[in-house]
């Protein structure tokens, strides 16, 4: 059977009303919602009313008047049927990279006998990064141990605290096999925090079928709460009780406004609140959530799915052929597509010059981002085609177009 066309499949579409929920620039194929989501009409609105009345004219009252102060829970409780959250287990506070450090540290210290921080080799650096942190924090010989994906089973061992995976490559988009690697975590008598940042809001993910004990991820990207959008964590509810971490805040207390000399946390996921919410980026990512109201999260997957495999299509029918790194099998892959090449930067860049926003990651890895709230198959088709035409004219083979800006 032929492959339908990308006009039919758009008309077909069950999830194409919801590319008007977002403001998108004209003209633009935007390939990089896994990086920073683009922004919702709902988020405009919002911002005017956050800064204009509940700022502007409502000043310090709005704590009460507008609810501030409950707003971690209330944008949480949006997240939460995303991730498959048990009700009152997220909160919203901090970035994702403080939100491992105090999980970390939580799920180190319900495991103070082990000393080893297990993760995959070529996690996101933060990740790795923040675990060689509190491993020196510490003082008590702790050590981040890296394994290659198919090898984390085994290295998951009597030694291991904590296992702390990110179900979502951010470079090559491979999907980690979260309940069965739960699953080992525990047998080896480990805890498990799982980082969903290339997962909110991409992928179905279910944490509390998998078993997980904890969770962090990201607000900016799939969840298109915009540039610096607080991150969240989550707690398995047989965690939550007594639960303490280490950045002891005013508003982690049990009664922030009793000023009490001495912390008591808070009870539950509350106590990961450390000091003051960011009220407006918060209030973004609030309003950027209802981006995914009625939304199936299967849907959305069955959607990344046939942009993703419309892509391949096309790009596999030009020559010169790019190599695919993102695994062709769905479920093992999250909602992108990672291309290799030696001049993936260059190449970036000339996508970028004719349109085609996705980006680059090192060493040789062009990232393109598969958003189905608001991609078109159509898009999805002519992003390839663009791509297929810069590497057939070698438009990308330019100076400038090598000379690296400072993000990348
Ligand atoms: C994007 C991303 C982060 C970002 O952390 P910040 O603290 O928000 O800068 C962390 N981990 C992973 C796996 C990511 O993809």
């Amino acid at each position: 059977m032929p492959f339908p066309d990308a006009k039919i499949l758009d008309q077909r579409d069950p999830l194409a009303h919801l590319r008007d929920r977002f403001a998108l620039p004209d003209g633009l194929i935007y390939l990089d919602g896994n990086s920073l989501g683009a922004l919702p009409k709902s988020v405009v609105e919002r911002m005017q009313t956050v800064v204009g009345t509940e700022w502007g004219h409502d000043l310090i009252t709005s704590w009460n008047k507008h609810d501030w102060i409950d707003l971690p829970r209330r944008v949480a409780a949006k997240i939460a049927p995303l991730i498959g959250a048990e009700p009152g287990s997220v909160i919203v506070a901090d970035s994702t990279s403080v939100n491992i450090f105090k999980l970390l540290a939580v799920a180190l210290a319900e495991r103070s006998e082990r000393k080893v921080i297990l993760t995959e080799q070529g996690n996101f650096p933060t990740d790795v990064y923040v675990a060689g942190g509190i491993a020196r924090l510490m003082g008590r010989g702790h050590e981040v141990r890296l394994a290659t994906a198919d090898a984390l089973a085994e290295a998951t061992t009597e030694e291991v605290a904590v296992v702390m995976l990110t179900e979502v490559n951010y470079r090559t988009g491979a999907r980690l096999d979260m309940p069965a690697l739960t699953r080992r975590a525990h047998e080896a008598g480990a805890l498990i925090i799982w980082d969903l940042c290339h997962s909110a809001g991409a992928v179905p993910v279910d944490l509390a079928a998998a078993g997980a004990d904890f969770a962090v991820g990201c607000g900016y990207k799939f969840l298109n709460g915009g540039p610096g959008a607080p991150a969240f964590a989550y707690v398995a509810p047989q965690h939550q009780g007594g639960l303490r971490q280490p950045l002891q805040g005013w508003l982690g207390h049990e009664a922030p406004f009793e000023f009490a000399p001495d912390y008591r946390p808070a009870e539950g996921v509350d106590a990961l609140r450390a000091g003051t919410p960011p009220i407006l980026s918060m209030s973004a990512l609030d309003a950027a959530l209802d981006a995914y109201d009625g939304v199936d999260m299967h849907a959305v997957k069955a959607k990344a799915d046939a942009l993703f495999d419309l892509f391949v299509r096309e790009v596999e029918a030009q020559p010169p052929s790019l190599e695919i790194l993102t695994p062709r099998e769905a479920e093992r892959r999250g909602s992108q597509i990672s291309l290799r090449h030696p001049e993936a930067y260059a190449v970036m860049q000339s996508l970028i010059a004719r349109g085609v926003i996705g980006d680059f990651r090192q060493p040789d890895i062009i990232r393109l981002g598969l958003t189905p709230l608001y991609l078109r198959y159509a898009d999805v088709q002519r992003a390839a085609e663009i791509l297929g035409e810069v590497m057939r004219s070698g438009e990308w083979d330019r100076a400038d177009y090598k000379r690296r800006a400072k993000v990348v």
